[in-house]
């Protein structure tokens, strides 16, 4: 079977092709690699009987699947654990089977949670061009310590899981919201509670559920004027959960204290790109980077050696599934369901 690769990176492309290499039975396994992403713009080069390979900022909508269908492609592998970027109706509408990657790497994507949220803290990124510049003087980079302070997790996931250890080990009190509360965690001593309850009360408020219709803008003007003025807001799941506008305002206006993201709600065709010899083209995130209480990184909290190793076996072994003359049964663990 071949493979279309799309919004491949060289390291993707090396990690795939070192995978293949090494796998035994996958050498009837072809991959064709594109540095484009998949969209309706570029789904043409995905020719018969071909399956498609896309990341996060891939648009596999009803249109770009309705197409994949009729050419015969045997499914659609996501080197991801989010899946919001594919249109899942219109998958099963077309009986087209959607793989991912659930678990490559949670503690890799909680430990940038981390990154970003000591970071902003004790604002050691204005340390660190203070002190390039000969200027060592201590002003404006005062933070707070996180040992017996209030650290919200919406989303107790593998990934928010992973922070709420950290969190208790730093001698965080947790507070916790997840549509499944996860009894292994209440036993370590994060207390799960409602939302109305959880923004009030915390100094520090971290993201890690999927982004959907429920969760859409989860965090919006009217969230942020629960949370504490000198709140930190920290997203490393999905854009979308924030409303980076209302976020914007309310730093400006100083109703929120600190915004640290890894994902932003118009990243797509931004973010995994070169664009310096243009700057920001993006007139809000050009205004959130000029604060100097705003840190963003470009969608690399999942960006680990490990990860990447991970994402390629588990891609190859997906991919191989899809090649196989047996269906993916329903209850595959990679397989996903609307
Ligand atoms: P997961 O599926 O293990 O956990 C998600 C958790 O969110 C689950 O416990 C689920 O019950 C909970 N949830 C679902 N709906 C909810 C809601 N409305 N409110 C609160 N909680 C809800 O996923 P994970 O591996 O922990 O990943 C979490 C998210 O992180 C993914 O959806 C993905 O978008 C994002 N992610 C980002 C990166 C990155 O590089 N920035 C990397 C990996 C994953």
């Amino acid at each position: 079977m071949d493979a279309a690769v799309f919004s491949s990176r060289p390291y993707d492309r090396d990690a795939l092709t070192a995978c293949l290499r090494e796998r035994a039975g996958a050498d009837d396994l072809e991959l064709h690699f594109y540095d484009a992403p998949l969209s309706a713009e570029t789904v043409n080069l995905v020719a018969r009987d071909t399956a498609a390979c896309v990341f996060v900022n891939d648009r596999v909508d009803a249109g770009v699947i309705e197409h994949l269908a009729e050419r015969g492609c045997p499914g659609v592998v996501t080197r991801s654990a989010g899946f919001n970027h594919i249109d899942l109706d219109a998958a099963q509408r077309h009986d087209l089977p959607v793989l991912r990657v659930p678990a490559y790497g949670p503690h890799g994507v909680a430990e940038h949670a981390l990154a970003l949220m000591m970071t902003l803290n004790r604002r050691t990124h204005r340390a660190y061009n203070r002190v390039r510049e000969g200027n060592f003087r201590l002003d404006g980079l005062m933070g707070f310590q996180m040992h017996g302070k209030t650290v919200g997790v919406v989303g107790t996931g593998l990934i928010g899981a992973a922070v709420c250890r950290v969190l208790r080990g730093m001698g965080c009190a947790v507070l916790a919201y997840d549509t499944l509360p996860n009894p292994e965690l209440e036993s370590i001593g994060v207390a799960y509670c409602s939302l109305p309850e959880l923004w009030p009360r915390c100094r520090v408020v971290t993201l890690h559920c999927p982004l959907n219709q429920h969760t859409h803008h989860l965090v919006d003007s009217e969230t942020i004027a629960q949370m504490p003025n000198d709140a930190m807001l920290i997203n490393t799941s999905r854009g979308g959960l924030v409303d980076t506008g209302a976020a914007y305002v309310a730093l400006r206006q100083r109703r929120l204290g600190a915004l640290g993201i890894d994902v932003y709600e118009e990243e797509e065709g931004l973010f995994f790109e070169d664009g310096s010899d243009d700057g920001l083209t993006d007139d809000l995130l050009a205004r959130l980077v000029a604060l100097p209480n705003v840190l963003i990184t470009g969608h690399q909290a999942f960006f680990t050696r490990e990860a990447i190793d991970n994402i390629a076996e588990a891609t190859i072994e997906n991919l191989r599934l899809l090649s196989d003359d047996e269906p993916v049964a329903t209850d595959h663990p990679h397989r996903v369901h609307r």
